[in-house]
């Protein structure tokens, strides 16, 4: 028997430094999701939206509101709003992206804590440490992710399932720049589905692009109503995981939120393997960085001509980093502010 899972991807392309430009580092993250409890992971994300969180289900439309008596239109409307990490910030997030956030983070840490962690793998390629101009004249960011894509889903499913097959029933990405590039939507499925058949079947091979905008679902198109929240989460816990690996941003509020994820980080850097720990993690959840050594030509260390990675290049992945965010307490901040 194999165990049927969903994958929902994606990406982050970003400069460490927020005065400067150059877009040196590149996430990719993958949640590899149980397809039995895909559903009660969506509609735990759906309920966290409403203002009563002692209802359990959520409707998008207001005249179905079960918190109808204590709930106005605009609220409904406005807790209606993609998540979508770029936006948190102090100083134009909406109320309820800022408490909806706070929630799904919160709800991703308690599953942690419940023993059912949500399998995740990201990969950070760290782009000043190569030398990128071997990846080709345009669209370098999308030759490398490309790449790595198929590593960072190699090793969930190898690693993640105990030994079981892994049967992908589908593969979604966020819409973006990959959807447009030259064989990225439908090669790499083939090519995985080729390179590891005793690990993993790719029931459908094309990568199906969704719009992380949920709203573009409703109510004609409904089929990846779903998945778009889902894209939704990865977005939200990659961009806030980034932030605490590399500090990405100054703003309170993208400080606070990734605080609560600050714990977990630190333990999949320096403790990635522990058994007894109380999140859960092992063997379900991994980040790695790459490269480890500085200003090697990997293009010919680790590829070979078709691109295909080659054993070399397992060396450079890594966990050797500190956390560049520090923990960022709202309250202390208050109180600096007031003295
Ligand atoms: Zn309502």
């Amino acid at each position: 028997m194999s165990i049927e899972i969903e994958i929902f991807a994606d990406e982050i392309i970003c400069p460490i430094d927020f005065n400067n430009n150059t877009r040196n580092i590149l996430g990719i993250c993958c949640f590899f999701i149980p397809v039995n409890t895909k559903q009660e992971i969506v509609n735990q994300l759906l309920r966290k939206r409403c203002i009563n969180s002692d209802n359990l289900k959520w409707n998008y439309e207001f005249d179905a509101c079960l918190n109808k008596t204590n709930c106005k239109e605009s609220w409904h409307k406005s807790n209606d709003c993609e998540i979508h990490n770029q936006n948190i910030r102090s100083s134009r997030a909406s109320n309820s992206l800022k408490t909806i956030s706070k929630k799904w983070i919160k709800y991703f840490i308690e599953k942690n804590r419940a023993e059912k962690s949500i399998r995740f793998n990201i990969l950070f390629i760290e782009l000043d440490k190569m030398d990128i101009s071997k990846f080709g004249e345009s669209k370098i960011h999308e030759n490398m992710y490309n790449k790595f894509f198929r590593t960072v889903i190699n090793y969930g499913v190898k690693s993640f399932f105990n030994n079981s097959k892994v049967l992908v029933k589908n593969v979604y990405h966020d819409k973006g720049s990959m959807e447009k590039h030259a064989y990225f939507p439908y090669l790499n499925l083939y090519k995985l589905n080729d390179e590891i058949p005793e690990v993993a079947i790719f029931e459908n091979k094309d990568i199906i692009f969704v719009d992380s905008n949920h709203k573009n679902y409703v109510p004609h198109k409904k089929e990846y109503y779903s998945e778009s929240h889902l894209i939704q989460f990865v977005d939200l816990i990659l961009g806030n995981i980034s932030q605490c690996l590399f500090n990405l941003s100054n703003d309170n509020l993208k400080k606070e939120n990734a605080t609560l994820l600050h714990p977990l980080v630190e333990r999949l850097i320096n403790k990635s393997r522990d058994y007894y720990s109380s999140w859960h993690y092992t063997d379900r959840q991994n980040i790695s960085l790459f490269p480890k050594s500085e200003g090697n030509n990997f293009k010919n260390k680790c590829f070979d001509l078709n691109g295909n990675l080659v054993d070399d290049f397992i060396k450079e992945f890594h966990k050797d980093k500190t956390l560049k965010m520090p923990f960022y307490n709202p309250e202390q901040e208050s109180l600096s502010k007031f003295f």
